[in-house]
């Protein structure tokens, strides 16, 4: 090593601009070039480890891959398939797998590198991965689903694994996918690895607790934020985007708690009531009909008009790229808690402050979801099963815990609560980095 390279005598390297890859379109990067600025701006915080910058903007490893599956009709039908590894500093590569028609490899590659950030901000001993395939599931029928899962986990196979790299679900994909997934590469493999997949079946290895804990997270979260901003959460005002998984556990837990949930949006449309919507009947009402508008006490409003919504706190929990320029002016939350992954762009990001508004982060409002995805990756490898109320107890604590030592220093610096977290998850992601130094 000469001594510009000594990461003690250098801040960084002299070119602060950094390469596109060839693999990406660099008139259109897409989500990663989101992350790519938010790297950017933290890196002026970063002291002596901004040496190692460079390692965050780069994934450490990309797998894609030809998915053919036997339709029922007969025909063979081809799909776009990826597994990104982003960092593995810390511990094996873990994240979710995505089933959507607009999956690309630059969104696998955020998606990826927001999981090493949420990792290392709730300091859970893992990197950031993360999967998906570009189809719209709603198209196809659950045999061929199974089959696209089984072609896809064998194709993946070649890197994931239970100390390698830990896939769970995301958009579009649930426990039974994650049971496909476990029991192809444990086929292959020869023995039953339970821990190869989290967010399983709590019959196959799966943990109590696991499908409300990123919900659970964004609440735990946004009512540590409420007070520290003064806000009751008695009659608070609540605007969620997205009832799935994480929107409408967000939804009934803010309710039970005693706030008001006056807009859901999903990707049937948009409902209002001011007096309130009750999620538990709203998801009734969606199971039923299969759309969440014409639900009685309701009205609907047009998909635009929902980040105009009067309330107190806003939670988007669909898909990134949803709070832009177009629409962060016309938000009147005072908070807005981000239970989906990058659903803010960066300029809106910055409006937003400029207006007051706070937000948290995707990286530490939805790490509910990894953090009891990591219990159940534990309690696989030890065999013993925790009970419900030991797993939501541990996870308001880290998550609490969490969000005070971030807000500190959001406070310390006079930085966003979003900068804070990514201080302190690049600082510890480089920090293994730095001890561990470059092999060979
Ligand atoms: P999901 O598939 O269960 O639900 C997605 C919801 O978004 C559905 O209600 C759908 O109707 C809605 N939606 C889709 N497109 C929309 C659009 N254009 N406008 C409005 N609504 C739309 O997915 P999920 O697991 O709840 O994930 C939601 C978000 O949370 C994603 O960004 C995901 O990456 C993130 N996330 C999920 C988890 C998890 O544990 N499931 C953990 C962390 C982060």
């Amino acid at each position: 090593m000469t001594a510009t390279q000594d990461p003690t005598n250098s801040t960084g390297p002299k070119s602060g601009a950094h390469a596109i890859p060839s693999y990406l379109d660099p008139n259109n990067i897409g989500p990663y070039e989101i992350y790519l600025e938010q790297v950017e701006r933290v890196t002026p915080y970063l002291g002596k480890l901004a040496y190692w910058a460079e390692t965050l903007k780069r994934p450490k490893r990309i797998l894609v891959v030809d998915v053919p599956i036997h339709l029922d009709d007969g025909t063979v039908a081809h799909f776009e398939g990826y597994r990104v590894q982003h960092n593995t500093s810390r511990g094996p590569a873990k994240g979710g797998v995505r089933y959507h028609q607009d999956v690309t490899l630059s969104e696998v590659m955020a998606l990826s590198a927001w999981m090493t950030v949420k990792n290392a901000a709730v300091n859970l001993p893992y990197g950031g991965g993360k999967g998906g395939i570009r189809i719209d599931p709603r198209k196809y029928s659950t045999g061929e689903l199974e089959r696209l899962t089984r072609r896809y986990t064998t194709e993946i196979g070649l890197i994931i694994g239970p100390e390698k790299d830990i896939p769970a679900p995301d958009v579009n994909t649930n426990p039974q996918t994650m049971a496909w997934m476990m029991d192809t590469y444990s086929m292959n493999v020869g023995r039953t690895a339970t821990g190869v997949v989290t967010g399983k079946p709590v019959s196959l290895g799966g943990s109590l607790g696991r499908g409300d804990a990123t919900g659970r997270g964004v609440f735990v979260t946004g009512a540590e934020a409420m007070k520290k901003l003064g806000m009751p959460m008695q009659g608070a005002r609540v605007a969620v985007q997205g009832f799935g998984n994480v929107g409408e556990a967000a939804a009934r837990i803010f309710h039970e708690h005693g706030a008001r949930i006056v807009a859901i949006q999903d990707v049937t449309g948009t409902i209002h009531s001011d007096a309130g919507i009750d999620p538990k009947a709203a998801l009734e009402h969606l199971r039923r009909t299969g759309k969440i508008t014409d639900m009685p006490g309701t009205e609907e409003i047009k998909r635009d008009e929902f980040w105009g919504v009067d309330c107190d706190v806003m939670i988007p929990a669909a898909l990134e790229k949803q709070i832009t320029l177009a629409n962060a002016g016309q938000i009147k939350a005072k908070l807005i808690v981000e239970g989906a992954n990058g659903p803010t762009i960066p300029a809106a990001d910055d409006l937003l402050a400029e207006r007051g508004v706070t937000v948290v982060p995707d990286v530490l409002a939805n790490a509910g979801g990894v953090t009891v995805s990591y219990f159940e990756w534990v309690q696989d490898f030890s065999s013993f099963f925790w009970t419900e109320d030991e797993i939501n107890k541990r996870l308001d604590r880290i998550m609490s815990e969490a969000f005070g030592s971030l807000w500190d220093v959001k406070e310390r610096h006079g930085v966003t609560l979003r900068t804070a977290v990514y201080i302190v998850a690049c600082t510890r992601v480089l920090e293994a980095r730095a001890l561990r130094g470059l092999y060979p």
